[in-house]
């Protein structure tokens, strides 16, 4: 559930009888100490100033100060110096601060920016207006009694400023919002079967056009790669759905892709209960995938685009397939199967090879792919992987930009013999761990035209214990804002 968040500009400086009024007011500051100017707090700067001077001697190095007023309202006053290294150090410290706030009886934050200079008021709004989105954002929860937690819902900026990225934050965030919303629900909820339901209710909300391919009809079609791990599914609802929005007027065409496996037990080559406890957030790409889409269609964003979700569960039972079976992919490629928890590169390959018969002029996919991923970087980025040098660049910018991070992993062609086979044309995996994260990459790509622009996200970081940059969740759906921010610096969408 999303608590609708306000924000509003006012351009004339903040009085003093503004000040008594106002429950609650942050002044974010950019000197090496803690200070406020008569300009930042009329008729208070002094008391202030004071109290900033006063306070206990650990509390030097602290960032932040809050202190009350002496006035009627007993106005809380935060101070806070800001962190401007990098995107990500301006959002993380939007999120604890606003975890800080969230003690105070407010539903209403005002923030004064009027001495700071355009650039630095302009990146506080940013990351205060993401930092809120998300955080007023509920995740589904089954607690008979609740979750108390408290918000503001009325941010408001003072300051000479023309913000142009307010709109687009939002739409990112309902897409974000969305995508952490899904994963978290649990697997007797998001079955295959509701999870469709669910998005062609989406798609008729946005005027999306939905293309259903049931497993029956995969399997006509010589989709052997998605059907092996999906004649498992004992529902016989996976499915690959294929979401199509067409702005008139499009100038590029895009191609979003993502792994739903609604739950993954590791098939016959079972999980232990450690590694299996969180796999219903195993379809975190296809939400991704999914809330990309909604962000760009709610920004009416003028790229054509196509986004593919590939749904199953992974499951054992008398049909599930088996170490050694060889099945062969929709692009023709016979597959040796060596492990079935590798089951999410199986529904991609016949998922990236649809995507490309439209010969989009870029394919990004989105998954939780590999464990190898997530102990090469941790969880506080995702692995970026591409055919095409150039890409990666661009990848690991808007990571950068967007506080969103990824980092590229090489994709040389000698990693295949790994995966040679000597009864199919290529295995599914190594029996070892080793380079896993790159060998999936490597892998995905043969069910891809050489020559079709591609970009694949493992998203390691798809779950960050205590949130990450601005997102206060776990679950962290990260991807949504990367990928806005990777077409905005292409110029496929405006800034
Ligand atoms: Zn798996």
């Amino acid at each position: 559930m999303t608590n609708r968040t306000n924000i509003f500009f006012h351009t004339s400086p903040l009085t003093r009888a503004q000040i008594d009024k106002l429950p609650l007011i942050i002044i974010p500051v950019t000197g090496k100490h803690l200070s406020v100017n008569e300009q930042q707090l009329p008729g208070y700067s002094d008391v202030l100033q004071t109290r900033l001077r006063r306070r206990s001697q650990h509390n030097l190095n602290n960032p932040i100060f809050t202190t009350e007023l002496p006035n009627g309202t007993g106005t809380v006053i935060c101070v806070f110096r800001l962190k401007l290294d990098t995107v990500f150090d301006s959002l993380t410290q939007a999120r604890n601060l606003l975890k800080t706030l969230a003690h105070y009886p407010s539903d209403n934050l005002n923030v004064n920016l009027h001495t700071l200079p355009t650039e630095t008021a302009h990146r506080c709004i940013d990351s205060l207006y993401s930092a809120l989105l998300a955080t007023n954002h509920r995740l589904p929860h089954y607690k008979t009694d609740g979750i108390a937690s408290k918000n503001a819902l009325t941010i408001t900026f003072y300051g000479q400023l023309k913000p142009s990225q307010v709109h687009h934050r939002l739409c990112e965030a309902r897409g974000n919002n969305l995508a952490r919303s899904l994963t978290a629900l649990p697997a007797n909820e998001l079955t295959p079967a509701r999870y469709r339901r669910r998005i062609v209710q989406l798609a008729k909300n946005q005027g999306w056009d939905v293309k259903t391919y049931p497993f029956k009809e995969l399997k006509r079609l010589g989709a052997g790669a998605f059907c092996a791990v999906a004649q498992g599914d004992p529902s016989g609802q996976a499915a690959i759905i294929k979401l199509s929005y067409a702005p008139r007027g499009a100038k590029h065409h895009l191609a979003l892709v993502g792994k739903g496996v609604c739950f993954d037990t590791g098939g016959i080559n079972l999980k232990g209960s450690s590694s299996m406890h969180g796999m219903h957030e195993d379809m975190e790409g296809s939400a991704v995938a999914l809330g990309t889409l909604l962000a760009l269609s709610t920004a009416k964003a003028p790229v054509r685009v196509e986004c593919w979700l590939a749904l199953t569960e992974n499951h054992i039972g008398p049909l599930a397939y088996k170490q050694n079976d060889v099945v062969t992919a929709l692009n023709g490629t016979t597959i040796e199967i060596v492990h079935t928890d590798a089951e999410g590169r199986m529904i991609l390959a016949d998922a990236l090879t649809l995507a490309a018969r439209a010969k989009p002029e870029l394919i990004i996919d989105y998954a939780t792919l590999t464990g190898s991923c997530i102990q090469a970087l941790g969880t506080a980025y995702s692995g970026a992987f591409s055919n095409q040098e150039q890409l990666l660049a661009e990848a690991t910018q808007a990571g950068r930009d967007s506080g969103e991070r990824v980092w590229p992993f090489p994709n040389d062609p000698d990693y295949d013999e790994s995966l040679d086979s000597e009864v199919a044309d290529i295995k599914q995996c190594t029996l070892g761990n080793e380079a896993d994260h790159i060998l999936a990459a490597r892998f995905l790509q043969k069910f891809l035209p050489k020559q079709t622009p591609w970009l694949h996200i493992d998203l390691a970081a798809g779950k960050h214990k205590g949130g990450l940059a601005h997102i206060p969740s776990d679950i962290t759906g990260f991807g949504v804002r990367f990928s806005l921010q990777f077409l905005k610096n292409r110029g496929w969408i405006k800034r």
